[in-house]
C-alpha cells in the first residue's frame, strides 16, 4: 500500500505553542508518529517516516504551517519508521544518540526485507544522524528550551531518547510508548523497558505525551498499560524458561488476554525471546538473534508475512 492517506490520513496535532506533532493513523507496523517545532531559527523535526512518500507528506504538512526551513531531525531511535525519511531533510544536522547512529548504519538503508509485506519505500539512500550525544544536549526552539536525553539503558531500543519541553510540560517519547499498539522490545530489554517506564517516563507523562504509534494522551494511563504488559511478558518469559520451551511455543501456548486485541500481536514471540535473554543474563547486555526472532514471529503468523499498510 503506498497512500499516504491509508488506513488513515495523517494529522497534525498542536499540541504546545510552537509544538506539533504528526499522527499518522493506524500506528501499526512502519506507520509511525513524528513531531516538529517551529522556532525564529527555523524547524527541529522529531523523527521522520517510513517512506518516501510518507516522509514527503511530513515535510509538506510542516509546510502548511511554515515556510521556515527544517534545520535540525532529532531522531527518538534507530528504527527504519523514525530515520529512513532522513535523507528527505537535506539542509538539516541530522541529531540523535551515538548509538542510533551505529544501529542505524547497522540495519542499513530502506529496502526491500523478508518479513513484511513490503511498502513501496521510495529512493531513501542512508542517512544516519551526524551530530551525536552520549547523555543529552539541550536543543533551543526561540527560547523554549527542549531537552533531549537518552533514557539511559536499553528499553524499546538499545538507544531511545525523550524530547521533553519542560515549559509547556510536553514529551515526545519515541516508541517507549505504543498507544493502543502492541509494545515491541527485540532491539532494547523488557526489564530495562519496565525500569525506563517507571522511573524516567512516568514522572515526565503528566503533561501533554506524543508517543512514537497512537493518539496524544494526557495522562499515565497508557504508560500503564504499557507497563502492564511488560509484566505479563516478563511473567510468561520465567514460565516458559522453567517449563523448557522455546519463546515461540510458549507464544503459542498463551492466550494474550486483553492484549489480544492490541494490533500486531505476534510481537509477543519476539518480546519472549528479549525477555528470555533479559533473565538468562541481567549483568551484561546481549542483543538477540533478531533474524531468528522475526522469523519466529512470522511462524507465529500462520507463516504470513507480516502486516504492514506503510
Ligand atoms: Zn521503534
Amino acid at each position: 500500500m503506498t497512500d499516504v492517506n491509508s488506513p488513515g490520513r495523517p494529522r497534525i496535532q498542536e499540541v504546545a505553542d510552537g509544538i506539533y506533532a504528526y499522527i499518522q493513523p493506524d500506528g501499526t507496523w512502519w506507520i509511525n508518529n513524528a513531531g516538529f517545532a517551529v522556532g525564529p531559527q527555523g524547524v527541529v523535526a522529531i523523527d521522520s517516516c517510513s517512506t518516501e512518500r510518507r516522509t514527503r507528506a511530513f515535510i509538506e504538512a510542516i509546510g502548511s504551517v511554515t515556510s521556515a526551513p527544517v534545520r535540525t531531525v532529532v531522531n527518538t531511535h534507530h528504527h527504519g519508521d523514525h530515520t529512513f525519511g532522513n535523507v528527505l531533510f537535506p539542509g538539516a544536522t541530522i541529531v540523535a544518540h551515538e548509538q542510533t547512529r551505529a544501529e542505524a548504519i547497522a540495519f542499513g538503508p530502506a529496502r526491500e526485507l523478508p518479513w513484511w509485506n513490503n511498502p513501496n519505500w521510495g529512493e531513501l539512500p542512508l542517512e544516519p544522524p551526524f551530530l551525536t550525544f552520549t547523555d543529552r544536549i539541550g536543543l533551543w526552539v526561540g527560547d523554549q528550551r527542549a531537552d533531549v536525553m537518552h533514557v539511559g539503558s536499553p528499553a524499546h531500543t538499545t538507544n531511545d531518547s525523550l524530547v521533553w519541553f519542560p515549559e509547556s510540560s510536553t514529551l515526545f517519547c519515541g516508541d517507549l510508548v505504543f498507544n493502543g499498539g502492541t509494545p515491541f522490545l527485540l532491539m532494547g530489554s523488557v526489564t530495562g523497558a519496565i525500569d525506563v517506564l517507571e522511573n524516567v517516563v512516568r514522572p515526565l507523562a503528566g503533561g501533554t505525551v506524543v508517543p512514537g504509534h497512537g493518539p496524544v494522551f494526557h495522562d499515565d494511563e497508557p504508560v500503564t498499560a504499557n507497563l502492564d504488559y511488560l509484566r505479563f511478558v516478563l511473567d510468561l518469559a520465567e514460565r516458559g524458561q522453567t517449563a523448557g520451551v522455546t519463546p515461540l511455543q510458549a507464544a503459542r501456548d498463551t492466550d494474550l488476554g486483553r492484549f489480544a486485541d492490541w494490533p500486531d500481536s505476534e510481537r509477543i514471540v519476539g518480546n519472549l525471546h528479549r525477555a528470555y535473554a533479559d533473565l538468562a543474563d541481567s549483568s551484561t547486555y546481549r542483543p538477540v538473534d533478531t533474524s531468528a526472532a522475526l522469523a519466529d514471529m512470522v511462524l507465529y503468523n500462520n507463516g504470513e508475512p507480516l502486516t504492514c499498510l506503510a
